[in-house]
């Protein structure tokens, strides 16, 4: 069922080279949270991988990507993402690579021009802006504050939005406001007066191209043209970007995930402890197994709902219960790495303790796992799914 072929593996192993020879001497500790080095980086390496041949694995060719199915994505994706700076680098990361979908998919064919082609040339970066502090949109996105008013030729948008990755140094947001007609979603340019990113949200991780940003919108005005797709869509829109997005996550972050476990690994049989390598411990290797199998049951599950979107299937339930066991699989792997390594787990000098703290919020964005229980439990008990 998940065959791959060898131009899949050549693929692979030539992304591994570009992550281990490119990307990871890159990883300066310095880079994890200055959002301006980091773009500096991300531009040598994106020219880097478009000469390698390895840029935008998850877009069709014809619009400058690889043209991967979602099943060899997974693999990619996977490679790429043992780097901090690897997706930056072949522009797989978000909140662009859900943007592009968006604008692929709802974009008026001027909106593809002035945003979709800069952005696939890694020219610009974008957010994606639906979030907002209390008592706004949070898991709740029905609890929108955020109101975009017709005027004659076009729109004014109010409103507070927050924790939007990607915000500082954007080009433009794509925001999601409340009109008369449901949530709709519009492309305000940075450069809007009404628009401003009040400040970058110091967060738990690292190395997040374009920070989280917190936004204002007062009296943004907006044209016509600024509305993407159809008016009172919005919130389909956003769903329809969510599915793949947290399954590119999952990909990406098994990669980060099995990156922290072979350096915890190669720890344990150099590190002596009571006259014996840590890896001779039980302890240690039950570690080690159990990390083993949530990597290969994260692989399974997610290679899983990639077939089914492959085979054109929904993957609605797949894709919440693969986003549930692989958010808090990889969190729970990344954590034996760093406890196997002692304070050497905890400090700056290796990348895992920076990996465990990227995992954490995994668990919160693209849906919390609370939420996505309470969906799949309801949908299951409503219906006739068995267990
Ligand atoms: C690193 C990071 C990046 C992000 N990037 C973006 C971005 O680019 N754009 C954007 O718009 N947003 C972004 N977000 C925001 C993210 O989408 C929200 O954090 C998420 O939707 C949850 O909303 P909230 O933080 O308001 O939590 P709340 O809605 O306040 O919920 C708090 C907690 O309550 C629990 N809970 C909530 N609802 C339920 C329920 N129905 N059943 C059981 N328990 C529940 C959960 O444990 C949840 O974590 C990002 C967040 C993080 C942490």
């Amino acid at each position: 069922m998940f065959g791959h072929s060898e131009k899949l593996l050549e693929l692979r192993d030539r992304v591994r080279h570009f992550v281990e020879s490119e990307a990871i001497p890159r990883e300066r500790i310095e880079l994890a949270h200055d959002v301006q080095a980091l773009d500096r980086v991300a531009h040598v390496l994106r020219e880097k991988a478009k000469t390698a041949g390895i840029y935008a694995p998850q877009l069709p060719v014809e619009l400058g990507g690889l043209g991967l199915s979602w099943r060899d994505r997974a693999v990619v994706l996977e490679e790429a993402g043992r780097s901090f700076l690897g997706p930056i680098a072949m522009n797989c990361a978000p909140p662009d690579q859900p943007n592009m979908i968006n604008l692929i998919q709802q974009g008026s064919p001027q909106q593809r021009t002035k945003y979709l082609e800069p952005l696939i040339r890694g020219d610009i970066r974008s957010c994606f802006a639906m979030t907002e502090p209390a008592p706004g949109a949070g898991s709740d996105p029905s609890m929108l504050k955020t109101t975009a008013q017709r005027r004659p030729g076009g729109w004014v948008i109010d409103g507070h939005k927050w924790f939007i990755s990607g915000a500082v140094d954007a080009a433009f947001a794509i925001v999601l406001a409340q009109t008369a007609e449901g949530a709709t979603t519009f492309i305000v340019d940075a450069d809007n007066p009404g628009y401003r990113v009040v400040r970058n949200i110091p967060s738990i991780d690292g190395f997040q191209i374009g920070g989280h940003g917190e936004i204002e919108l007062h009296d943004c005005e907006v044209t016509d043209d600024a509305v993407l797709g159809e008016v009172g869509q919005g919130l389909a829109y956003a769903q329809l970007r969510l599915e793949p997005a947290r399954l590119s996550h999952c990909m990406r972050f098994i990669g980060r995930a099995s990156r922290a476990m072979g350096i915890a690994q190669e720890y344990v049989k150099t590190r002596f402890s009571f006259g014996k390598p840590l890896a001779d411990l039980q302890q240690i290797q039950a570690m080690v197994a159990d990390s083993h199998i949530d990597l290969h049951a994260c692989r399974l599950m997610t290679w899983h709902a990639a077939a089914k979107m492959d085979a054109g299937e929904s993957v609605k339930h797949e894709s919440a219960m693969t986003k549930v066991f692989v958010s808090e699989a990889v969190g729970r792997v990344a954590d034996r790495a760093a406890q196997m390594m002692g304070a050497l787990g905890m400090s700056e000098d290796t990348p895992v303790s920076l990996i465990l703290r990227e995992l954490r919020p995994f668990r919160i964005y693209d849906g919390a796992s609370e939420l996505h229980r309470a969906t799949l439990a309801r949908r299951i008990l409503k219906s006739s799914l068995r267990p």
